[in-house]
């Protein structure tokens, strides 16, 4: 058996400072693992304070108003580009360029950076975006080469294959921003408030350019990072945010159109149905989840919630039951049932496509994700790995 000291010094904990005592959110059905999370005295993490806090304490009205100053400081009068919508072509991309174009009267330039490969739903929904929606868009693709090479090295050395997208999903919107000098960039929802993250970000309305872009979605690690691991780093210019004197020049702004519009998922998909043709997932549900309509566009991205799985003992049902229980879809106990019945399911459907982009063997592949397994959490039988905690 391992000592206690050399559970602390395993990489994942050390990295994400997790607590070693598991506890879960007395109301939703999130752990302490999840990082930057915190719970109070009554155990009730601050994802589910901020969605008390949208139900009682935020006057959406007065919230819109500022919504309605910030948009005609912005709004051109000529019908050019005003507003950059960091888009997928998803629900909550399409409900936020969709509503400022046609009900705020603004001309957003939807901007996507691609996944890794797209699914074949995922390419539909981007085009109803586009012709359904009515919305203008630039699409980003990445060198392919370079790109994949990425993300074989952030699965090995971050346990996260996702991570190259999420650089070039925040730094390409910011450089079309500053390329087509268009001050403004509107996101849907900020993550760290609406699922639990760090709790300075309660109460922003946004960011600068700098943000906390590499704390908060970066893993502490930048782009540029990886030119120790052989890659060029003219490559990498597609992943990297402009420069603060870029950002400056244009006046770069965030916004997230959550902290304006209280934010309902659920309500969104609707609203994409009707207005933009949106179309839930055809197999009925996602891989580790019970749910149908978020995260469709990459075939790669089971494998980003099925590390965070290994990594934190969370996975994607945990997530989508935590925030529909907040948003009041279901109750605790059917959330429990729900992540005992899917977290954590393997991503079978895209694995072969995902070792031959990534050039993994299916036995290194299985190395690097045992690598990740904290030993608070995980323990080998002799049916194999099992998780020490799950929520109740
Ligand atoms: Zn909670």
């Amino acid at each position: 058996m391992k000592s206690k000291a050399d559970a602390e010094s395993h990489p994942v904990i050390q990295k994400h400072k997790l607590p070693l005592n598991v506890v879960y959110c007395t109301r939703c059905v999130i752990s302490n693992q999840r990082p930057r999370i915190e719970f109070d005295a009554e155990g009730v993490c601050n994802a589910c304070r901020f969605a008390e806090m949208k139900k009682n304490a935020i006057d959406w009205n007065v919230r819109e108003k500022e919504l309605l100053k910030l948009l005609d400081e912005h709004r051109s009068k000529d019908g050019s580009w005003d507003v950059i919508v960091p888009a997928s072509g998803g629900k909550d991309s399409t409900f936020t360029a969709h509503q400022l174009k046609h009900k705020y009267g603004m001309h957003p330039l939807s901007v996507t950076w691609a996944p890794h490969i797209y699914t074949e739903v995922g390419w539909r929904n981007l085009q109803n975006f586009i012709h359904k929606g009515g919305i203008d868009n630039i699409l980003g693709t990445p060198n392919g080469k370079v790109h994949r090479e990425l993300t074989r090295l952030a699965f090995e050395h971050l346990g996260d294959p996702f991570q190259p997208f999420i650089y070039g999903q925040k730094a390409f919107p910011m450089q079309i921003a500053a390329k087509y000098k268009i001050p403004l960039i509107m996101y849907g929802e900020d993550g760290e408030v609406e699922y639990g993250g760090d709790k300075k970000a309660i109460g922003r309305c946004g960011h600068d350019a700098s943000g906390d872009l590499l704390n908060h979605y970066f893993s502490g690690i930048g782009p540029l990072y990886w030119t120790k691991h052989g890659i060029r780093a003219e490559d990498l210019h597609p992943y990297l945010p402009p420069t603060q004197e870029e950002a400056q020049k244009v006046g770069l702004k965030i916004r997230f159109l959550g902290y304006y519009k209280k934010w309902v998922p659920q309500e969104n998909y609707y609203y994409a149905v009707e207005n933009a043709g949106f179309c839930a997932n055809p197999d009925g549900r996602s891989e580790g989840t019970y749910s149908k309509y978020a995260s469709l566009d990459d075939r790669t991205d089971g494998f980003h919630y099925y590390l965070a799985f290994i990594k934190f003992g969370i996975g994607r049902a945990t997530s989508d039951a935590a925030h529909e229980i907040r948003d009041g879809h279901i109750d605790r106990e059917e959330a429990v049932r729900l992540v005992h019945r899917y977290d954590g399911e393997f991503p079978m459907k895209h694995y072969q496509e995902f070792l031959e982009y990534t050039g993994l063997t299916e036995k290194r592949f299985h190395e690097v994700i045992d690598s990740y397994r904290p030993p608070h959490l995980w323990e080998k039988t002799d049916k194999g790995w099992k998780l020490k905690h799950q929520v109740s």
